[in-house]
């Protein structure tokens, strides 16, 4: 397939926000593309080269990609620095800069296959001479682009590609295409992902053999599953009446979520909740993990949680996140902060899925699976049948410095759901005992200049929540609480790279912040209570016509959640219904604390 084709729909894809539409365009697109050129296409389209998990990445910066543009386009890197000025977006800079210049007569049009493998190589090169390298396979596909495929060679190159398809409505068009477009299609292809992560082997799977191509794609040790969910609940009573009056409580620990691959043999890979490779950043776990695990091939699941190795307690889950993300000081951070991993699933054992047992029995195989030791331990559990008996399990949890308990359902339809949240775990906090039912996780998407002290500095945030049916961003609050000296020195540095002049589309507000921020930072956030608010657009409808949700008093926990990406925030579904909790958690006759 020639790149003018695929470049062409994505011009039609990035300027509807409506999904329905984006899939129609989709399906069109998807037919056309010939079937061993569709785990390139599908990448490309989702900003990738391959699956994100893998890590690949192209490794181009804004000053080498804007040297490429001059030089393909015959500009100087003067021009092309004031365009980019005015325009904000490399893209259009040389879209225009081409559209300006000589019309190219004679050059070989691009294939979507060659624009692929050109990147992949620019993606493969490392160490001397791999800049060198990298400029001119850029160059050349620049060279031999129309302005409007250079317009997203540009976008692919700075991971700007922007074309608004998200995961779901890709596998929306995938059923459609590739099977009867049913429900159960749907969900066959959704399954598929969830248990691969990677939307390259589902196309490739589902164009050739259908359905019965998808149930090929199994659970491998060393692809990451992606992760089940769990639902929040404002009361023990509730937890219990929804498990059927018996279920098991673990303890809910506070730290980072890990899913660790342990092969027979070869290298333990360990992922965050958000499917990133993490070895590196714990090789004591990389290290320990197999001698652990008395069955391998294995995948099992668990929190890691920072300790103090002379109590053996807790300590705050702010330290493990300093691990997170590191790439040097490893060793002296593994001192300084040690850890535990605490499991709580599996979800392959002896080299068999254990996906579809119900969770007793994945108990059951996980407590033979492990040896436990200092490192690696079984998380804490219990079951109960009663109030009384969860209340007590809770209050232990919370004396030895966990923030609550999960409750899992011990039915036959408990099996592993990758990927989901149900109401077959549900998670019950300390905080639910008092303040607003659980914290949210807010996207940044605009910053306001300060006043007085913080003149000259960001003095609150605008934030939003995810509504993942319109794939957009609803503002819920501006926060301005919570922030030390410290943190308010770093926010224009960690703001700049996504600060925008203009408001995205995919933000809905109707506060006008001086600066606009491109959702990718999520932080939490607690506050009094959900109230309804003629500015904020988080949910608007949902409860009255012309208000969306607003968070009263709104603080920063001081965590930023960066094992979360903008598309794992609190959901506009999850604050409507924390809304609705609120209100049946409000003391009868006492109006001074209903909402509005
Ligand atoms: P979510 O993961 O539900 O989007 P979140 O990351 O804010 O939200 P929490 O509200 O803290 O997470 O609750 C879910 C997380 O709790 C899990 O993803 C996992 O990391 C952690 N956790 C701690 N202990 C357990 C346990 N015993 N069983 C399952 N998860 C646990």
């Amino acid at each position: 397939m020639w790149f003018a084709e695929l470049v062409q729909q994505y011009e039609r894809l990035a300027a509807t926000p409506k999904r329905l539409e984006m899939r129609g365009l989709l399906v069109e697109l998807l037919s056309k593309v010939p079937r061993d050129e569709l785990r390139p296409t599908v990448y490309l389209m989702m900003g990738e080269l391959r699956p994100e998990f893998e890590g690949v990445e192209l490794g181009v910066a804004d000053s080498l990609a804007a040297k490429a543009v001059a030089l393909a386009s015959r500009s100087t890197e003067k021009s092309v620095a004031e365009g980019l000025r005015k325009t904000g977006d490399l893209g259009t800079t040389v879209e225009e800069l081409l559209t300006r210049g000589e019309p190219r007569l004679g050059a070989d049009p691009l294939s979507v296959v060659e624009v692929y493998n050109g990147f992949l190589r620019i993606a493969n090169s490392s160490g001397e001479g791999s800049q060198d390298l990298k400029i001119r396979i850029l160059v050349e596909l620049f060279a031999r682009a129309s302005p409007l495929e250079a317009k997203y060679l540009a976008r692919f190159v700075l991971g700007k590609l922007r074309l608004g398809v998200r995961e779901m409505t890709l596998l929306d068009a995938l059923a459609v295409t590739f099977a009867d477009g049913t429900k159960e299609a749907r969900a066959a292809v959704e399954a598929a992902y969830n248990r691969s992560s990677d939307l390259g082997l589902v196309v490739d799977h589902v164009a050739r053999r259908g359905l019965e191509g998808l149930a090929e794609i199994g659970v491998e040790v060393g692809r990451p599953v992606r992760p089940m969910l769990a639902e929040r609940s404002p009361d023990l009573a509730d937890v219990l009446t929804r498990m059927d009056g018996r279920a098991a409580l673990e303890y809910k620990y506070d730290g980072l979520r890990v899913q660790a691959h342990i092969p027979a043999s070869g290298r333990v890979k360990l992922f965050s909740r958000r499917l990133e490779e993490i070895s590196a950043q714990f090789p004591e776990l990389v290290a320990g993990l197999p001698g652990a695990i008395r069955n391998p091939p294995a995948i099992v699941e668990g929190e890691c949680v920072p300790i103090d190795p002379e109590t053996g307690e807790f300590r705050p889950f702010q330290e493990v996140s300093r691990r997170r993300g590191r790439k040097y000081d490893i060793q002296r951070l593994q001192e300084e902060v040690p850890v535990r991993l605490l499991l709580f699933d599996v979800l392959v054992a002896g080299g068999a899925t254990t996906l579809d047992l119900p969770f007793p029995q994945r108990r059951t195989k996980l407590e033979k699976l492990v040896r436990e030791s200092e490192l690696v331990r079984l998380a804490e559990q219990t079951t109960v049948g009663s109030v009384t008996a969860a209340e007590r399990f809770f209050e232990t949890a919370i004396a030895a410095g966990c923030e609550g308990v999960m409750a899992k359902s011990l039915a036959e339809g408990s099996t592993y759901r990758a990927g989901a949240r149900g109401f077959w775990w549900i998670k019950y906090k300390r905080e639910y005992t008092h303040a607003l039912a659980d914290s949210i996780d807010g996207v940044v998407v605009g910053a306001f200049f300060g006043h007085g002290r913080r003149g000259g500095r960001y003095g609150a945030l605008l934030l939003a929540v995810y509504n993942d049916q319109s794939d957009r961003f609803e503002t819920f609050c501006k926060v301005g609480s919570g922030f030390d000296d410290a943190t308010l020195e770093t926010l224009p540095g960690m703001l700049k790279p996504h600060e925008l002049r203009e408001k995205p589309d995919s933000v809905v507000t109707d506060l006008a912040p001086d600066v606009w921020v491109r959702p990718s930072i999520v932080l939490e956030v607690r506050g009094a209570e959900l109230t309804l608010s003629p500015t904020h657009r988080a949910g608007v409808g949902a409860i009255r016509p012309d208000a969306g949700l607003a968070l009263r008093f709104p603080r920063f926990t001081g965590r930023w959640r960066d094992d979360k990406g903008p598309t794992d925030a609190t959901t506009t579904a999850e604050l409507v219904s924390l809304y609705r909790s609120q209100i049946r958690q409000i003391p009868k006759g006492n109006p001074a604390e209903s909402p509005p």
